[in-house]
């Protein structure tokens, strides 16, 4: 029996964590679960999975007797009795608990993109230090450590994450300057929760992938790639020095990666295998960098490091929201993370506190910049 403590049990990755564990109750248990505010959400997933503890950090909830309620500030007892520490938190506030993961000593599995994005050194030091299994669940990183034979540390040449493009692939910048929030939800093949399609959409996203496979697989940016892939199947390749290239395919449907990440290298049965004749062909394009800023804005800000790629974030979660509310456009969104960059000199990473500090500044400096540019 596995036992998850799952942070983030309401998102998207959280709820379908909560699907393979319904699924397979014989090898999965939740020992804790938190959420950041849906407490009536939180409430009924502890009255079904009756963990020891839960945690909701601003809302309220009751939890049903037997399942102790722990106070914010108590973040670190969630890991206690846990196998597998899942990471499914979305935002900056995920950083923090992958890093009480690491500090208990738990495998890690996860699917929270700021904890290396933001925090990489201070993860990744953690990690090396503590001896910690740290598991990505995203599905392109899912993909090259399944290609990689399950080694974080094995030798390839080149790492090439596939995008599926997003929505506005083929847009022109003038069209670009005209879309919604309603456009830009329309993702063509995942289903995620509202922040991360529009990072799909801006292409930011793929970026952030870009830095995670850096501090993932111990590689410079040099060594790491990007294609347009439309259908969304192969969901990434490895090459190797002899030129061999190897790809992992398959639906996309992120309840495989999230079970492998709990199983690995034990693989568990899947409905649907894919059908390659129904799928015809695959399409490969050039990743267009050029027309979506946010791409290389999130590079530069990995390869520089330090305190910047909290910056990158801080800006990047107050103009995606703004986006999301309909105040700023979705060239501005580009717009208003470039500016915060410019504002903030760079200073190494040092702990939770300086990046949060870094983090509430940037935000406050990008609310700024929305409020006085925005519609
Ligand atoms: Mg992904």
């Amino acid at each position: 029996m596995i036992r998850i403590a799952l942070i983030g049990c309401t998102g998207s990755i959280g709820r379908q964590t909560a699907d393979i564990v319904r699924r397979y109750p014989e090898k999965f248990s939740f020992s804790a679960l938190a959420c950041g505010r849906d407490g009536a959400a939180l409430e009924a997933l502890c009255a079904e999975f009756m963990p020891a503890a839960a945690l909701c950090g601003e809302g309220s909830f009751t939890p049903p007797a037997g399942v102790t309620k722990l106070a914010k500030g108590e973040e670190a007892r969630l890991f206690e009795d846990c196998d597998v520490a899942f990471i499914a938190a979305g935002g900056f506030a995920g950083l923090r608990y992958t890093l009480l993961a690491a500090e208990a000593g738990k495998k890690i599995a996860l699917a929270n993109k700021e904890s290396l994005v933001c925090g990489g050194e201070l993860v990744m030091r953690a990690v090396r230090e503590r001896g910690i299994d740290l598991v990505p669940v995203d599905s392109e990183h899912s993909a090259l450590f399944q290609c990689l034979a399950f080694r974080r540390d094995a030798a390839f040449s080149r790492l090439v994450l596939t995008a599926s493009g997003g929505p506005f692939y083929r847009f022109t910048q003038a069209e670009l300057a005209r879309v919604t929030a309603a456009d830009a939800l329309r993702h063509p093949t995942w289903n995620m929760g509202a922040k991360i399609t529009i990072d799909s959409a801006t292409l930011l996203n793929k970026g952030y992938e870009v830095i995670e496979a850096k501090w993932l697989y111990e590689t410079e940016f040099d060594k790491i790639g990007a294609v347009v892939h439309p259908e969304s199947i192969v969901h990434s390749l490895v090459y190797f020095e002899d030129g061999a290239a190897l790809a992992q395919l398959g639906y996309p449907d992120m309840r495989v990666p999230i079970q492998l990440a709990l199983t690995y290298p034990e693989r568990l049965p899947c409905e649907k295998p894919l059908d390659l004749p129904a799928l015809g062909k695959l399409t490969f394009l050039p990743f267009p960098a050029e027309r979506f800023p946010c791409f290389s804005l999130a590079v530069e800000a990995g390869r520089a490091g330090g305190t910047l790629p909290t910056v990158l974030n801080a800006a990047a979660e107050e103009a995606v929201h703004a986006f999301l509310g309909g105040r700023i456009t979705f060239p501005m969104i580009a717009e208003t993370i470039g500016c915060a960059l410019g504002a903030f000199p760079r200073a190494e990473a040092e702990s939770y506190p300086q990046l949060a500090e870094t983090d509430a500044a940037a935000r406050r400096f990008a609310a700024q910049y929305i409020s006085s540019h925005g519609k």
